[in-house]
C-alpha cells in the first residue's frame, strides 16, 4: 500500500468509524460524552492525530498509547490504536487490542458493534475468514443495515466464491442505499447475477443460468459477461439463432467491447452459411468508430482466410497505426506477410510505421487503483472493484510529437 492509500485507510478509519456517526448517536442516546472530551483534552491524542496525518504510524501510536494512559482508558483511543498495528501489520496485535476492549462491562450496543466491526477487519486482514465472517455477521445482528459490516461481508463471500450470499448481502447495501447511488449497487448486483449464471451453468442447470444471465442484463444492459454468456448457455443447448440474438445485443449495447463476442458470432455466421455477415458487421463498427482497431483486426483475419492476404495486410496497418501496442496485430502483420513472401516494400512500409511508435505493456488498467493486467478483468484482482478496466491507448509518436 502506497503512503496515499494509507493515509485515506487511517483517516476512514478514524474519521469513519471512530468519531463519525456513532458518536453523535452515542451523544443523542444519553449524552455521554465525556471520554472523548477527555480525550481530546489529551495533548498526546492532538500530536498523535498530526503524526497520523504526517503519515508517521509508530510516533501516532505512541502518542496515542499516552493520550490513551492519561485520558481514562478511552474506547476511542484503543479502536484507532487496534486499527493503526493492523494497518502496520501487526494483526496479532490488533486483535489483542479490539479483543480487551469486549471485556469491558459498559459498552452499549453501538460501542459493541464498532469495536466488532474492528476485531471483524483485524481476522480478514490476517486471514481467518470464518472468524471475519463471524465478527461481521455479530455487527449486523447489533446494528443492522451497518455498511461497512455489508461491505467487508460480501468482500469475504466473493472471496469464497459464495455468489449466492455476496448477491444477498449487496442487495442489503442496495436496499439501504439513497436513490443517487443505486445504479452503483444495482451494477454489481448484475456482476453478481452474471456469476450465479456461471455456477448454475457449470452445475448443469441451463435455465437457471439462462434466468441469472437475464437478469443480470435487466439491471445493467450494457453488460459485457452477462451476453456472451446467454449466448454461450444458448448455443449450448442449440439455440443458435438466441445465441447469435445475445452476442449481437453485445455489439449493439457496447460497441467497444464487441471484440469479445467476434470469435463467436464469425463461427455462428459460418455456421448458420452467412459467409458475408461477419465482415459486414466488422466494416460497420469500423465505420461507426475509426479508432476501432480489433474489428480491423477481426477483418483482416476474415480476408486473409477468405484468399485476400493483400487487402488484410492494408486493414492490418491502419490498426497499427490506432493500436501499435497491440501485439495480435504485429503477429497477424507477419503472419499476412509470410503469406505474401515477404515483399521487401511491404516489410519496409511495417518497419517504418512501428519505429514511430512507442511500446509498453499491460494495457488494461484498473480506473479505481491503477493495477495493471494484460487481459480486460470484469472484477479488479488488487482493489476488488467491478468493471473498472478501461484500454489505455497510445497514439504513435507522431501524434504525440503534433500535440506537444
Ligand atoms: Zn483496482
Amino acid at each position: 500500500m502506497g503512503p496515499e492509500a494509507l493515509i485515506g485507510v487511517l483517516l476512514a478509519l478514524l474519521l469513519g468509524l471512530a468519531i463519525g456517526k456513532a458518536w453523535e448517536r452515542y451523544k443523542l442516546s444519553d449524552g455521554r460524552w465525556i471520554d472523548r472530551r477527555r480525550a481530546r483534552e489529551s495533548p498526546h491524542y492532538m500530536l498523535g492525530l498530526n503524526f497520523l496525518v504526517a503519515d508517521q504510524i509508530d510516533p501516532a501510536i505512541e502518542e496515542l498509547t499516552k493520550a490513551a494512559q492519561t485520558a481514562g482508558d478511552s474506547l476511542e483511543i484503543h479502536l484507532i490504536l487496534g486499527n493503526l498495528y493492523r494497518e502496520k501489520g501487526q494483526v496479532g496485535r490488533a486483535i489483542q487490542e479490539h479483543q480487551a476492549l469486549l471485556q469491558r462491562s459498559n459498552l452499549r450496543r453501538l460501542e459493541h458493534a464498532n469495536v466488532l466491526l474492528c476485531l471483524g477487519l483485524d481476522y480478514k486482514r490476517g486471514g481467518f475468514v470464518d472468524r471475519a465472517l463471524e465478527a461481521f455477521t455479530e455487527v449486523l445482528r447489533l446494528d443492522p443495515g451497518n455498511e461497512y459490516a455489508l461491505a467487508n461481508l460480501e468482500k469475504l463471500y466473493e472471496e469464497q466464491h459464495q455468489w449466492a450470499d455476496a448477491h444477498a448481502t449487496r442487495q442489503k447495501l442496495e436496499a439501504g442505499a439513497p436513490e443517487a447511488e443505486k445504479p452503483r449497487h444495482q451494477r454489481i448486483l448484475a456482476y453478481l447475477e452474471d456469476a450465479l449464471g456461471l455456477a448454475a451453468a457449470a452445475g448443469n442447470d441451463p435455465a437457471a443460468a439462462e434466468k441469472r444471465f437475464t437478469a443480470a442484463i435487466d439491471l445493467q444492459p450494457d453488460i459485457a459477461p452477462g451476453h456472451l454468456h446467454l449466448g454461450d448457455v444458448r448455443f449450448r443447448q442449440g439455440d443458435f439463432p438466441g445465441a447469435i440474438a445475445a452476442w449481437e445485443r453485445l455489439v449493439t449495447s457496447s460497441p467497444d467491447r464487441a471484440y469479445l463476442a467476434f470469435p463467436r458470432l464469425e463461427a455462428a455466421y459460418t455456421r448458420a452459411g452467412d459467409t458475408q455477415k461477419f465482415p459486414a458487421l466488422c466494416r460497420r463498427l469500423i465505420e461507426e468508430n475509426p479508432q476501432n482497431w480489433r474489428a480491423r483486426l477481426a477483418l483482416s483475419s476474415h480476408l486473409a482466410a477468405a484468399g485476400d492476404p493483400a487487402g488484410a495486410l492494408e486493414i492490418l496497418f491502419d490498426a497499427l497505426v490506432i493500436n501499435p501496442h497491440a501485439l495480435a496485430v504485429h503477429q497477424a502483420i507477419w503472419e499476412t506477410l509470410s503469406m505474401l513472401e515477404l515483399p521487401k516494400a511491404l516489410v519496409k512500409r511495417y518497419v517504418e510505421l512501428t519505429r514511430r511508435s512507442v511500446f509498453y505493456v499491460d494495457p488494461h488498467i484498473c480506473v479505481r487503483c491503477r493495477y495493471r493486467s494484460t487481459e480486460l478483468l470484469w472484477q479488479c484482482p488488487n482493489c476488488h472493484e467491478w468493471d473498472a478496466f478501461v484500454e489505455e491507448r497510445i497514439a504513435p509518436a507522431k501524434d504525440a510529437e503534433a500535440l506537444s
